[in-house]
């Protein structure tokens, strides 16, 4: 299936001089969010994963459609203030200042294998804060898993010592 034709670019958003990677045609339809899910799973096995880790808020789209499959749990990461009970934090540097993410210091267990899953990879910065809230947590990180990767932001080598899997690459 040639999912790039289910993405859509709209530019200036959220901000002028952003060309934004829309998802939502995607998932608006059934074959396309259906075979996209079964082709992010396509290296993992069930049973070999304990917990899919999503990120606010897209990764809350495949996360549990994910977790769901592979017979394991979700485990959100959010924004700070949004998670009710006792939280790990990591904080973050972006183009211009720096933002925090946070986890439920139960969401994960020593040696819980873990797949951490998110809509795009742009710079790595959510994803390298994310690997080290669960490292921090004792979980050994199986696979960073994204539906889109913007190859040219570079994500991919702040999240190096992981295996990096992305569906679509730009
Ligand atoms: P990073 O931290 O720079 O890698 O940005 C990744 C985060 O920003 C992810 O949580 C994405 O949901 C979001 N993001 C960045 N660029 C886009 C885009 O073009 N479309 C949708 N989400 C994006």
């Amino acid at each position: 299936m040639d999912f790039k034709s289910y993405i859509r670019d709209v530019p200036d958003f959220p901000k002028p001089g952003i060309l934004f990677k829309d998802i939502t045609p995607l998932l608006q339809d059934y074959r396309a969010l259906h075979s996209a899910a079964d082709n992010l799973l396509k290296d993992l096995e069930v049973g070999g994963i304990d917990k899919v880790v999503g990120m606010e808020s897209r990764g809350f789209i495949f996360g549990p459609m994910l977790a769901d499959r592979l017979e394991a749990g979700f485990v959100p990461i959010r924004k700070p203030g949004k998670l009710p009970y006792k939280t790990l934090s990591e904080s973050y540097d972006l183009e211009y200042g720096t933002d925090t993410l946070e986890i439920h210091v139960d969401g994960i267990a020593k040696g819980d294998r873990i797949l951490i899953h998110d809509d795009v990879l742009a710079t790595g910065g959510t994803a390298l804060a994310t690997t080290k809230l669960i490292e921090k947590l004792g979980g050994l990180i199986i696979q960073c898993n994204f539906l889109i990767e913007l190859s040219f932001l570079k994500g991919r080598e702040k999240i190096k010592s992981h295996e990096v899997k992305a569906l679509i690459t730009y």
